[in-house]
């Protein structure tokens, strides 16, 4: 959500998490909601408007998860115990399996 603060300056949340941008000093401000958005879509914060809702970069990625399932990378042995686990590249997701399937992988 875009909104202006009591000094006048446009802030935006997440419509999903309401994480909003930061920098050092604090939340990121802008002078107008047409400079936001600008910022907020380019390469850098990567956020998305999708049927007029602003997401942020991570829940943009989360449901691009939700549509075509998680990037899951290779299964690695979780230290300590007999399990596998494998993490989406796009969500960080955890997906946790018997150790057999290790076994089964590598054949
Ligand atoms: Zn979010
Ligand atoms: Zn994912």
């Amino acid at each position: 959500m875009v909104s202006t603060n009591e000094r006048g300056h446009v802030e935006v949340r997440c419509d999903r998490c309401l994480a909003a941008p930061v920098t050092p000093l604090g939340i990121r401000t802008w002078t107008s909601r047409e400079a936001a958005l600008a910022d907020l879509l380019g390469p850098e914060l990567a956020w998305e408007l999708v049927d007029g809702r602003l997401r942020c970069a991570t829940c943009a990625r989360r449901v691009g998860c939700e549509r075509t399932g998680h990037a899951y990378g290779r299964w690695a042995p979780v230290p300590g115990s007999q399990l596998a686990s494998r993490v989406c590249r796009l969500c960080a997701a955890e997906d946790h399996a018997p150790g057999y399937v290790l076994a089964r992988a590598s054949a």
